[in-house]
């Protein structure tokens, strides 16, 4: 398992699977981490998306301290 942390608060992030279904539209699932505390959600598409404009600074700032992993 991976331990993740609240951005907002620090607190433990459980790691769930969300169903996003009905009107008959195709339903779809996601996972992601939800704070047990604040409830802050967090999904593996806005991770890479951090991920890429953590990147983007990095390589501006030219200070190559490599890209942290999670
Ligand atoms: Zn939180």
């Amino acid at each position: 398992m991976i331990a993740m942390r609240c951005p907002k608060c620090g607190g433990v992030m459980n790691f769930e699977e969300f169903m996003y279904g009905g009107g008959g539209e195709t339903p779809w699932s996601y996972e992601g981490w939800r704070c047990v505390y604040c409830g802050e959600i967090v999904d593996p598409l806005i991770l890479m998306n951090r991920e890429a404009s953590k990147a983007a600074e990095e390589e501006k700032v030219g200070a190559g301290a490599g890209r942290r992993r999670r």
